[in-house]
């Protein structure tokens, strides 16, 4: 397996040392708190959130020397059948997961259960090379060293269904009865589901997420939650937690959860937008924002519009991670609020990026860009990888950003669609797969072991799809992320 220059041994006999003390202060914590066991989780290729759990008193060990798991998992597919890449795939070999201790916490929503995002590691103490959580942080490290920082934050929309139509067995689950039935953003689904909103919000304010909105959605049964931005890699493993709370709390309340991109083939998707804003570190102000305050489109900096160019422009190749299952291109479509055209625009909601400066008085905080076009199918980590090289890739070469796009593009021509700056992005999961496969920035910044288990996990979902039609995809899709 190759191995990039900037994967290096990090674990060392200091490092787990020091890791296993913290764990044992933590665990003494854990057990005061009638905490019984900690769920390590990573998200894997196919956007799943999959877990080894300890219980609190092995949390020391685990800290220290990880816990086995089999690399076989980077390449299951959405219905947990597993392909083979060049790199991954197979019986043999093991990898550690090891427990982020800075982010370990009591699960409010699983009673007895703490939570901990796991970072994966070889048998040598050296981030695995298809390791999602780490390439992220490598992502981070690169815009640093080039004084830059990024502050973002994922929207969650999910569609509640009523249990009765199975409960949490997946094989009885196959139908969508919405748990409301009150109009699209109206309060009569608050008050519907007013015990269960109250307890996800508890349980969210318990687990130290800062939600800062709540509200019905458009579609059936559709809600969404958005959270106060972090830094990339706390913002992902933010986008993990609410999920899993959002599920616990819907079990607990006989309910189930989808985040599908497409829970019903004819309505409305899930989106998976990411916020996110470029931050220059200027050493007398401390962080500016480059989305705001400068002379470029809508008040944006030079470094603001090259970072917004470079995710512009490798759009389609960033949809193989960003808007990653068969399920995806059944909700990209125009006319839907899912930002299906290449383009971008100040508060266009058809616009793949959708610029936002917010109210006058606040923009040098709030002015992001946000990404309309991705879902959560993505795995969060490597969707986030992506869009930081992408934009990376923009600011160092200095990428002239595009005039933007007021209109709706779907009101236009087809022809006349390019004199407004709009290309279209792929209609179906193998163009995107094309495009990632030949976009050297991204090939680079993934490495070659995950950019080809990506592209594996990818046709061998295109593969299961095949000759499905889109509500047995949809189906099939519906409770698995
Ligand atoms: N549900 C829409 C989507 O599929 C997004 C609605 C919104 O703008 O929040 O992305
Ligand atoms: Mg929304």
């Amino acid at each position: 397996m190759e191995t990039s220059p900037d994967v290096r041994p990090v674990l060392d006999a200091d490092e787990r040392a020091r890791r296993g003390a913290r764990a044992a202060e933590l665990a003494a914590d854990l057990e005061r708190a009638d905490v019984v066991a900690v769920a390590l989780t990573w998200v894997d290729v196919s956007g799943i959130t999959r877990t080894k759990t300890v219980p609190v008193a092995r949390l020391e060990h685990a800290a220290s020397w990880g816990v086995g798991m089999s690399p076989v998992f980077d390449v299951f597919l959405l219905d947990d059948s597993i392909v083979s890449g060049r790199y991954v795939g197979g019986p043999t070999g093991d990898l550690r997961l090891h427990p982020d201790l800075g982010r370990l916490v009591p699960l409010a929503a699983l009673p007895g259960w703490a939570w901990a995002p796991a970072d994966r590691f070889t048998q040598e103490g050296a981030e695995h090379p298809v390791d999602a959580r780490s390439v992220l942080r490598r992502e981070v490290a690169r815009l640093a060293d080039q004084g830059y920082s990024i502050r973002t934050a994922f929207e969650i929309e999910w569609a509640v269904s009523d249990g009765d139509d199975g409960g949490s067995d997946p094989d009885q689950r196959e139908d969508f009865t919405p748990a409301c039935n009150g109009p699209a953003y109206g309060m009569t689904r608050i008050s519907e589901l007013s015990g269960y909103l109250r307890d996800l919000l508890k349980a969210l304010a318990a687990t130290g997420v800062r939600v800062e909105q709540l509200h019905p959605e458009y579609a059936q049964g559709q809600l969404e939650i958005s959270v106060a931005a972090e830094d990339p890699v706390g913002a992902a493993d933010t986008a993990v937690l609410v999920r899993e709370t959002i599920r616990a709390v819907s079990f607990e309340h006989g309910l189930a959860a989808s985040f599908s991109p497409k829970v019903l083939a004819g309505s409305v998707g899930n989106g998976g937008h990411v916020h996110l804003s470029l931050w220059r570190d200027d050493p007398a102000e401390g962080p500016v924002n480059t989305m705001s305050g400068g002379d470029g489109w809508h008040g944006m900096s030079a470094a603001g519009e090259a970072f917004t160019e470079g995710v512009l422009s490798r759009l389609p190749a960033l949809l193989a991670v960003g808007a990653p299952s068969v399920a995806s291109y059944l909700r990209l479509v125009p006319s839907h609020w899912a930002g299906a055209f290449a383009c971008w625009g100040l508060e266009n909601r058809e616009a793949a990026l959708r610029f936002v400066t917010g109210a006058l008085g606040e923009r040098a905080y709030a002015a992001n860009l946000e990404v309309k076009c991705f879902d959560a199918s993505a795995n969060p980590y490597l969707a986030l990888a992506g869009l930081l090289a992408a934009g990376r890739a923009g600011v160092t070469g200095k990428a002239e950003l595009r005039a933007p796009t007021e209109l709706d593009p779907a009101t236009l021509n087809p022809r006349d669609r390019a004199n407004e700056c709009v290309s279209d992005l792929p209609s179906s999961l193998a163009e995107s797969v094309a495009a990632f496969e030949a976009d050297e920035v991204l090939q680079a910044a993934f490495g070659e072991a995950l950019s080809d288990t990506i592209a594996t996990v990818r046709r061998g979902e295109i593969a299961l799809f095949e000759n499905a039609s889109p509500e047995e995809i949809a189906a099939t899709t519906r409770w698995r992320h």
